[in-house]
C-alpha cells in the first residue's frame, strides 16, 4: 500500500458530495455516479498531478439484483455489504479502464489498493447519508 495515495485519498475525501437531481446539475469537472432515483453524485477535489478521481455510489437500501446476488454469493464478505462490494468494484472499473461487466464477472475486488492491467487504485467506501459511496485515485506512474 502506498501511502501517499492513502494520504491523497482521504485529503480529497474531505471535499464535500453534491447529491442533487441530475437534470439540474450541469457541472463538467467532477467526478460523476448517477443513481437509480434519478440524482447524481459529484465529487470534485482538487486536481494533482498525474492523478485521476472516482465516485461510485449506490442507494444502500435498494435490493441487489436477482442475478448479481447468485453470481456474487458468498464472495463479498470482506466488504460491510453488497453494495459496499459492488462500488469498490465499479471505481476499480473505471480508474482501471475495464468494462464493469467484464471486472464484475471476476467478482469483487479485494482490499484496497487493487491493481487493474497493471494500474494501482486505492479506495475507500462509506455510508453518506442514504447512500454508499465508494471513492477512488489512480496514480499514473509513466
Ligand atoms: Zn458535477
Amino acid at each position: 500500500m502506498t501511502d501517499l495515495a492513502d494520504a491523497r485519498l482521504l485529503e480529497a475525501m474531505r471535499s464535500p458530495l453534491v447529491v442533487e437531481p441530475a437534470a439540474s446539475h450541469t457541472c463538467t469537472g467532477g467526478a460523476h455516479s448517477r443513481l437509480a432515483d434519478g440524482r447524481i453524485v459529484c465529487w470534485s477535489p482538487p486536481a494533482h498531478e498525474g492523478q485521476t478521481r472516482a465516485v461510485d455510489a449506490e442507494i444502500a437500501a435498494q435490493p441487489v439484483p436477482t442475478h448479481l446476488r447468485r453470481r456474487w454469493r458468498g464472495l463479498w464478505d470482506a466488504h460491510d455489504s453488497f453494495w459496499s462490494a459492488w462500488c469498490a468494484t465499479e471505481i476499480c472499473a473505471k480508474l482501471g479502464e475495464v468494462p464493469i461487466i467484464v471486472l464484475a464477472a471476476r467478482g469483487p475486488v479485494g482490499a484496497s489498493p487493487v491493481t487493474i492491467d497493471g494500474r494501482e487504485v486505492t479506495y475507500a467506501v462509506r455510508q453518506e447519508g442514504d447512500l454508499v459511496v465508494a471513492y477512488g485515485v489512480s496514480t499514473t506512474t509513466s
